[in-house]
């Protein structure tokens, strides 16, 4: 058996189409040109890459995308009012602080400043425990991704017994909740999870959100089990330097139904969900109906 491939690229590629659909109609209809805030901190190479590679994205949909960017030895206190300014200014929809913030800064208190119903990344408190709730809010990317990409291959979550692994703020607790909020029978394991191989070997659906390169063993996977690899990790290889999952994607995919390779799983999402979390945050802040935006 060889699992179908998930082709977070493709259906990234599609939920941006329809995200663009809703920025015309939310523009033809109220006038409204939703805007997302970035802020940088520092000069730190790889979040740099993401902060550019996200304003690209935000234009591309018809939004107006808005970098601020401060020295790596700003202030907290810099930082903090240049959020509240953000959160103060009417044209700002969404607000998001590119994260490792220097080690100077409380990231937490900084993150808790912006207004949650500007906070596309779904990290402010409100917004963690609306989720926790199953009230209506803003949803972590990278989670609301993952889940995405497990119902282009289920046509139910219902009932599935769901293995997240890694309980991040971030990415593990969040896509726990979500799982749990699609009916899952859901298992969080982690790094002091005693036998991790049994425990994913019960799983119709793993989700695997470490940091560790090919954690996740080929015979830990259940046959036909839906794959989800979270985690991005950068190995050296054959004098090469390549990205890796967590999970040994070669020996999985001959064992899963569908696996999300890495590169092309679930990063492209993330930034799709970013952009679909700023057009519900200037639909919502308006009181205005969330155009529909789905993956055909
Ligand atoms: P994190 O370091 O905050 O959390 C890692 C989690 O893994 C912890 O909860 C820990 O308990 C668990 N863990 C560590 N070692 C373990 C082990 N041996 N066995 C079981 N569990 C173990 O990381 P994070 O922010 O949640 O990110 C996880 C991965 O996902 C990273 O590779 C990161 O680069 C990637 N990531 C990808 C995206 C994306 O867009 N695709 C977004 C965010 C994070």
């Amino acid at each position: 058996m060889s699992a179908d491939l998930i082709d977070g690229k493709a259906i990234a590629a599609a939920l941006r189409e329809s995200i663009a659909g809703a920025v015309s109609s939310l523009s033809a209809s109220h006038g409204v040109k939703p805007a997302l805030a970035v802020v940088l901190v520092g000069e730190d190479p790889a979040s740099q890459v993401y902060v550019r590679n996200k304003g690209i994205a935000t234009e591309k949909a018809g939004m107006t995308s808005i970098e601020h960017r401060l020295p790596a030895d700003a202030a907290q206190d810099d930082v903090v009012a240049l959020v509240r300014s953000l959160n103060a200014d009417n044209d700002v929809d969404g607000i998001l602080v590119q994260l490792p913030l220097p080690d100077h800064i409380n990231s937490a208190l900084v993150i808790n400043e912006i207004d949650p119903s500007k906070d596309v990344d779904g990290l402010t408190e409100v917004n963690a425990g609306r989720l926790m709730l199953g009230k209506d809010g803003l949803v972590p990317c990278t989670p609301q991704g993952s889940v995405i990409l497990a119902k282009t291959v289920r046509e139910s979550l219902s009932g599935l017994h769901a293995v997240v692994v890694g309980r991040s703020i971030l990415v593990g607790k969040p896509l726990a909740m979500l799982l749990l909020a699609e009916n899952c029978t859901v298992t969080m394991a982690h790094s002091r999870t005693k036998d991790l191989a049994a425990t994913c070997r019960e799983a119709d659906i793993v989700c695997a959100a470490v940091g560790r390169p090919r954690l996740i063993k080929g015979d830990w996977i259940k046959e036909g089990a839906t794959v989800i690899d979270v985690g991005i990790n950068r190995v050296e290889e054959g004098g090469k330097s390549r990205l890796v999952g967590d999970v040994d994607f070669d020996a999985a995919k001959a064992r899963a139904g569908a696996i999300t390779p890495v590169p092309g799983g679930v990063g492209p999402m993330t930034i799709a969900c970013l952009l679909k979390n700023t057009v519900i945050a200037a639909a919502r802040r308006r009181g205005l109906p969330v155009p529909e935006i789905t993956v055909k």
